[in-house]
């Protein structure tokens, strides 16, 4: 892999950098993006931000977030742009349609943490054992100058954390994480009003689709699965947008001894997307790329073509013979078992 020396070279080097993130963008996507667009700034350099997907409002509190330009209404000529950045995603498909902007740029920096990722840039900076995109911009701006910090910086990086560890529950936190945090929080961020912004601030109809996807919950006979429905009905019906479901699939996490959860969703361009999660050792990543998906071990997804029923019994069918070939009676060898583990 490369070191941060090179990427800073090719950041000096050039002039005008066009960043972009995965379609659905998240936290880490949008929180990495901008703290990259600010130290690019603070570096006298020509930073864009372009998206394919409009952010989703939980974000709408980040420094610069109105700096943000989407594929919609923008029109870049990639003959403009020097060098093109982009963030959290394993492959190149993940960014949608700015690709038929970034296929036409010259030189892309390539800046993830998934283990799946194909290095499909010219240079390629890859560290799996980083929690989010936010912890490598974090090392990369330490290596630049640890001055270039300061709190519109550390909240957008902060936020990147937090979204990608789920508040620091997940196992991807390091104590390399929590020291990024700690050093973040010095320089004037206040992380409960992060936390308020993105978590406390649901919307009516968002939580009437949540208690809507609530009834469909489902678990299978030994409980170590469970699943859940929302259709495009569910979301007219209740005036939800779907941005609304993120955190959904989270929800059906929290069962008692439930190892895998999954949610089944019908999207506005008729595909289904689907979003798998682990709390133990079953690798959903691996299993996502069966259906040409991927992630990380305990958080991917998949988008597929069809009907959302028979997609879910082939899904359902495939993970349950999975599991059982695995053993999944003996818990104990094959998932977590927290109470020994703590
Ligand atoms: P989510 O279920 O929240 O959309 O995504 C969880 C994780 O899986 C994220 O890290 C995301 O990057 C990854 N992921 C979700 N959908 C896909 C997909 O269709 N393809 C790939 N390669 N990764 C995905
Ligand atoms: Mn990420």
């Amino acid at each position: 892999m490369i070191n941060f020396d090179e990427i800073t070279k090719v950041l000096q080097e050039n002039n005008n950098f066009l960043i972009t993130s995965h379609i659905n963008l998240d936290g880490d996507g949008i929180g990495s993006e901008l703290a990259l667009y600010f130290i690019l700034k603070k570096l006298n350099k020509k930073p864009i931000i372009l998206n394919q997907d409009r952010l989703s409002k939980i974000y709408d509190f980040l420094p610069g977030s109105d700096k943000v330009n989407y594929l919609e209404d923008n029109c870049i000529n990639p003959k403009s742009i020097d060098v093109g950045i982009v963030l959290d995603c394993s492959n190149i498909e993940r960014i949608g349609k700015t690709y038929e902007i970034f296929k036409n740029i010259k030189t892309i920096i390539n800046i993830d943490h998934h283990k799946s990722n194909e290095n499909f840039g010219n240079l390629n900076y890859v560290d799996y054992s980083a929690s989010s995109v936010g912890e490598i911009i974090y090392e990369l701006i330490k290596s630049i100058d640890t001055d270039l910090l300061d709190e519109k910086i550390s909240t957008c990086l902060f936020t990147a954390i937090i979204t990608d560890t789920g508040s620091f529950r997940y196992s991807n936190v390091s104590s390399k994480t929590f020291g990024i945090a700690s050093h973040l929080t010095y320089n004037g961020i206040k992380p409960h009003l992060i936390a308020n912004n993105i978590y406390n601030r649901n919307t009516y109809p968002g939580l009437k689709l949540l208690g809507e996807a609530l009834l469909t919950l489902e678990i299978n006979e030994t409980s170590y699965v469970s699943w859940l429905i929302i259709t495009r009905k569910m979301l007219n019906d209740t005036k939800a947008n779907d941005e609304d479901i993120e955190g959904i699939i989270d929800v059906a996490t929290t069962l008692n001894n439930v190892e895998i959860s999954i949610l089944f969703r019908e999207t506005k361009d008729n595909k289904i997307k689907v979003s798998f999660r682990s709390k133990g050792n079953f690798n959903v990543n691996k299993f996502a790329g069966k259906f040409k998906g991927g992630g990380h071990p305990n958080a991917a997804g998949c988008l597929c073509s069809g009907k959302l029923d028979e997609i879910k019994e082939k899904i359902l069918s495939e993970l349950l013979n999975d599991i059982k070939h695995l053993g999944y009676e003996n818990k104990n060898k094959y998932f977590n078992n927290r109470k020994d583990n703590y």
